[in-house]
């Protein structure tokens, strides 16, 4: 693809301010021809994005990176999921190398000494893999994440993968996910309800005290260390 060329003709139809729903539609139109793909680890604002894109009726893939350390409800919703729209199609592209081999070669409990190595390993090398060949890439991010997710765009080329990225929920606060969700009767994972504002591995994730289910924290994710992205996302996301 001529890269500058698509960027830029990405995005006539759309602007920052279009609705999500718009955003949306817009996109099935504008990019239905091309190799069109969602990321998803299963977060609230994924489990909405699904719903929302799955209104269409048309087929799409859900990519997600099983690390292997997974929770059990995280497992159980991606079942649901799949149950609830079987014309969306659920495509785990996580990495091969098992925990044992992990310890094996890198020693045992990489994520308490070096979570940057681990998420390389479990999620961002497999990333890459997963997004080679892929034209357009669907995210559930939001600005008001973080200071690092702030400038995000609805449509933006990604200089990492090559690729034109998209997120429609860009410019949605969580507690308007959350109306979404309840309102639809979306499924999500349980582990909302017991005090985890967001869901990543088992070794890297806990509650956090006092968030309601509305409001958003990554302050539950590695807590021993000075990160709250994996790098998925490049530039500090
Ligand atoms: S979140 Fe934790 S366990 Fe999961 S890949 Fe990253 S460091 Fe490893």
């Amino acid at each position: 693809m001529e890269t500058s060329l698509v960027a830029a003709e990405a995005f006539k139809g759309i602007n920052e301010n279009s609705p999500a729903e718009q955003i949306i539609a817009w996109s099935m139109e504008r990019f239905g021809d091309r190799n069109m793909v969602m990321t998803s680890s299963f977060g609230m604002e994924g489990c909405a994005l699904i719903d929302m894109y799955a209104r269409h009726g048309r087929p799409l893939t859900v990519v997600y990176l099983d690390t292997m350390f997974f929770f059990p409800e995280t497992y159980a919703l991606r079942d649901r999921l799949a149950e609830r729209y079987p014309h969306l199609e659920f495509v785990n592209r996580g990495t091969d190398l098992t925990p044992e081999e992990q310890a094996r070669t890198y020693g045992d409990q990489l994520w308490k000494r070096d979570p940057d190595q681990c998420c390389k390993l479990r999620k961002v090398d497999p990333m890459h893999a997963a997004m080679r060949g892929v034209d357009v890439w669907i995210t559930a991010l939001r600005r008001s994440q973080s200071i690092s997710r702030a400038g995000i765009r609805v449509v933006d080329w990604d200089w990492q993968y090559q690729l034109i990225k998209l997120c429609p929920l860009a410019a949605w606060e969580r507690q308007e996910v959350w109306d979404y969700i309840k309102k639809n009767d979306v499924p999500y994972n349980e582990l909302h309800e017991k005090g985890y504002p967001t869901v990543g591995c088992t070794h890297c994730t806990a509650p956090v005290e006092g968030v309601q289910i509305g409001e958003y924290s990554r302050s539950g994710r590695w807590k021993e260390f000075n990160k709250t992205e994996c790098g998925l996302h490049g530039d500090g996301i």
